[in-house]
């Protein structure tokens, strides 16, 4: 009973501490813990939004990633599937320059040659020459195929042109071909065969490839100007004899715009 008084009496003696009106200094002190407090509760929060945005975003990403990943090996499927490419088909009509004759004797799928890649849009079509004169459009397709066995380098290209006029194709046009190191995702090329040291094309592969190239322009919705050399591409002398006669070059072109606007229907964007 005794002790219950006390305690009481020692409680109203503290509570009457606690009234006791701080001195300035105590509550400069207070304020200062309080700030300190309020800053590290700020921090903590910061902290925790800084984390919270990181892990929305890593996993967004994460989630883009491997939707990216999984349509990609899905469209790699298709174009191993799908081989004959369906533009080839739509290009026999009023509007575009009817498709070429040519053979199709696709490469095998391989690291060195024919990656099975889609390609997935064309900005310009890339002219070759085949750098071995007096070798034959079957001659370089199969240097391009037993590259897969030789692991020599990497090369290809959609098409090859005989000395004779003959055309072969190596790669579907959905599928990247290996020609034009920086460009092999937005490109199609034609390599051309030769048969002296100047490089100059004969007569019947100049003619096909004007075919070919006007065939190819239309079928992109280009324009002839698209058409490059593999020289305007990285300065690799190639083909050699159109980059060291530059008037020829624009003389091809030329006579691709003419070719389209005799044997198909110009657009107006076309015309330069
Ligand atoms: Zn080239």
């Amino acid at each position: 009973m005794e002790q219950q008084v006390v305690r009481r009496h020692e409680g109203q003696e503290n509570r009457v501490r606690r009234r006791r009106p701080l001195t300035p200094e105590e509550r400069r002190r207070r304020e200062i813990r309080r700030k300190k407090r309020r800053r590290k509760v700020y921090m903590a929060r910061c902290i925790v939004a800084v984390i919270a945005f990181l892990l929305v975003f890593c996993i967004g990403l994460g989630i883009r990633q491997l939707a990216g990943f999984i349509k990609g090996k899905w469209e790699a499927k298709e174009v191993i599937s799908k081989i004959d490419d369906s533009r080839l088909e739509n290009t026999v009509s009023e509007k575009k320059v009817t498709r070429p004759e040519f053979l199709v004797d696709l490469l095998t799928i391989n690291e060195y040659s024919r990656v099975g890649h889609l390609l997935p849009e064309v900005k310009n079509i890339f002219v070759h020459y085949t750098a071995n004169a007096g070798t034959s459009a079957a001659q370089n397709r199969s240097y391009f195929e037993n590259l897969k066995d030789t692991h020599e380098t990497s090369a290809s290209a959609h098409f090859i042109i005989g000395y004779e006029g003959e055309a072969i194709q190596c790669i579907p046009l959905n599928e990247v071909g290996y020609a034009v190191m920086q460009r092999n995702y937005d490109s199609v090329s034609i390599e051309c065969c030769y048969l002296d040291e100047s490089g100059k094309f004969t007569e019947a592969t100049y003619n096909k490839l004007v075919e070919m190239l006007a065939w190819l322009v239309t079928l992109y919705e280009l324009k002839p100007t698209d058409i490059l050399r593999h020289y305007d591409e990285g300065g690799k002398m190639c083909p050699k004899y159109y980059v060291e006669h530059e008037e020829e070059w624009e003389k091809l072109i030329e006579d691709v715009a003419n070719y389209i606007e005799e044997y198909g229907v110009l657009k107006e964007s076309v015309v330069e």
